[in-house]
């Protein structure tokens, strides 16, 4: 069989790929080395936070608002609540390039936020205390995804919409040449009109000249008082770092430092939470001066994000190719615009324009460093 379309790794990019490309009438070969959703890349850990007044930039809001617009169709389509509306609060200092990002982000795309001072904030949502210096960016229509829902559902969309898949299949090379692409397996060789190189954290295995750099993250679970089933997502941006967490649920109140970890070089770094001391101790500062009523850790789960050198996507063909679509360097902010990325992945494989400006993503932008 030859393809429209040969994913490279079926995960959080991939799966939705595979959904979309396959939906508009494409054939499409979706490989995975593991079978998604799995714990062994960057999905796993059950949520992750999606908002649109983004404080990493304006440039990322157009795909934003079109990503939120397909969670939106992806909920109705499954009749779950994979996109969780509770509302995300950013905050910082009020002068931090983050909060002020976040804040002309709405303005200039119209998003609904409301502005608060951190007295607003802990009057708001008892248990949260932040300093009488930052303030708050809070965003109703924001929220978490379900984020191992959503690659299990898009993989099941996908194959329903007639995507062949062979999981649990490493891929060894992905080498384009003049009218099509020749994606080397272990389980054989597949050729196709293009392909998408979406494999996450260990994509310099296939193309080992991407300047990609892998990071161990750690995940922690607290006991928690109730109050912190009521709240939005939130971000905090300290002088220096990034925390972030969840509502509590039953599986208790899930924490997460978002900056720093640390550089690994190989699947077998990758060790459990507790391997390394630090892991149990890393948000320990944090909930103690912001969420007072947090009790004591309950889990832990390693994860890994796949940086690039500016933390910004690298959404790209390959230099040489026009047949291969790369979607890297997610830098551990990627899961939200998944839906988005799918379907621009789609619009390559049947030859249209994206329809959003990606330029700021292209790889050439490292050619200087
Ligand atoms: C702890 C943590 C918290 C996060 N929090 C947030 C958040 O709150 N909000 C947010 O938007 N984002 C968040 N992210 C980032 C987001 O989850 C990632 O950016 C996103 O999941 C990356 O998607 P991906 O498709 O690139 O990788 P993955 O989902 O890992 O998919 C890559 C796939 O490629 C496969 N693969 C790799 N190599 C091969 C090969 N050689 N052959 C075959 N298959 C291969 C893998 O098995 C995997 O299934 C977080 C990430 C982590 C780790």
């Amino acid at each position: 069989m030859h393809y429209d379309l040969i994913i490279v790794g079926s995960g959080s990019v991939g799966s939705s790929a595979g959904y979309y490309a396959s939906r508009s009438g494409l054939k499409v070969l979706m490989l995975d080395e593991h079978t998604p959703p799995h714990s062994s890349g960057s999905h796993h850990g059950a949520t992750r936070l999606v908002r649109c007044a983004y404080g990493e930039g304006t440039r990322y809001i157009p795909l934003l608002i079109r990503a939120r617009e397909l969670w939106k169709e992806l909920n109705e389509l499954t009749k779950t609540n994979i996109y969780e509306k509770c509302g995300v609060l950013n905050t910082g200092l009020g002068d931090s390039s983050f909060i002020d990002n976040a804040r002309r982000s709405a303005e200039i795309y119209g998003l609904e936020i409301e502005n608060m001072t951190a007295e607003d904030i802990k009057k708001r949502w008892n248990g949260i205390q932040v300093p009488g210096d930052y303030v708050g960016v809070f965003e109703p229509d924001a929220g978490f995804l379900r984020s191992e829902l959503a690659v299990n559902a898009y993989v099941k969309l996908s194959k329903e919409a007639g995507a062949h898949q062979i999981f649990d299949c490493k891929v060894s090379s992905v080498t384009p040449t003049e009218n099509e692409v020749v994606v080397e397996t272990e389980k054989g060789i597949f050729k196709g009109r293009k392909a998408l190189v979406s494999a996450g954290t260990w994509v310099k295995d296939l193309l080992p000249n991407l300047p990609i750099s892998p990071v161990r993250k750690v995940l922690t679970w607290y006991a928690s008082d109730p109050c912190y089933k009521n709240i939005p997502g939130f971000l905090v941006n300290l002088e220096q770092d990034f925390f972030y967490g969840f509502p509590a649920d039953e599986n208790g109140f899930k924490i997460a430092k978002h900056s720093g970890g640390q550089n690994i070089s190989s699947r077998d770094e990758l060790t459990p939470f507790g391997s390394r001391e630090g892991d149990r101790t890393e948000t320990l500062n944090f909930i103690t001066n912001f969420l007072p009523n947090t009790g004591g850790i309950l889990e832990g789960k390693t994860c890994s994000y796949d940086m690039s050198p500016d933390e910004d996507f690298i959404i790209d063909t390959l230099p040489g190719s026009e047949n291969v679509m790369l979607v890297t360097g997610l830098s551990g902010h990627g899961f939200k615009f998944t839906s988005v990325l799918g379907e621009i992945a789609a619009f390559f494989a049947g030859d249209k324009k994206p329809g959003f400006d990606i330029r700021p993503f292209a790889l050439n932008r490292f050619n200087h460093m």
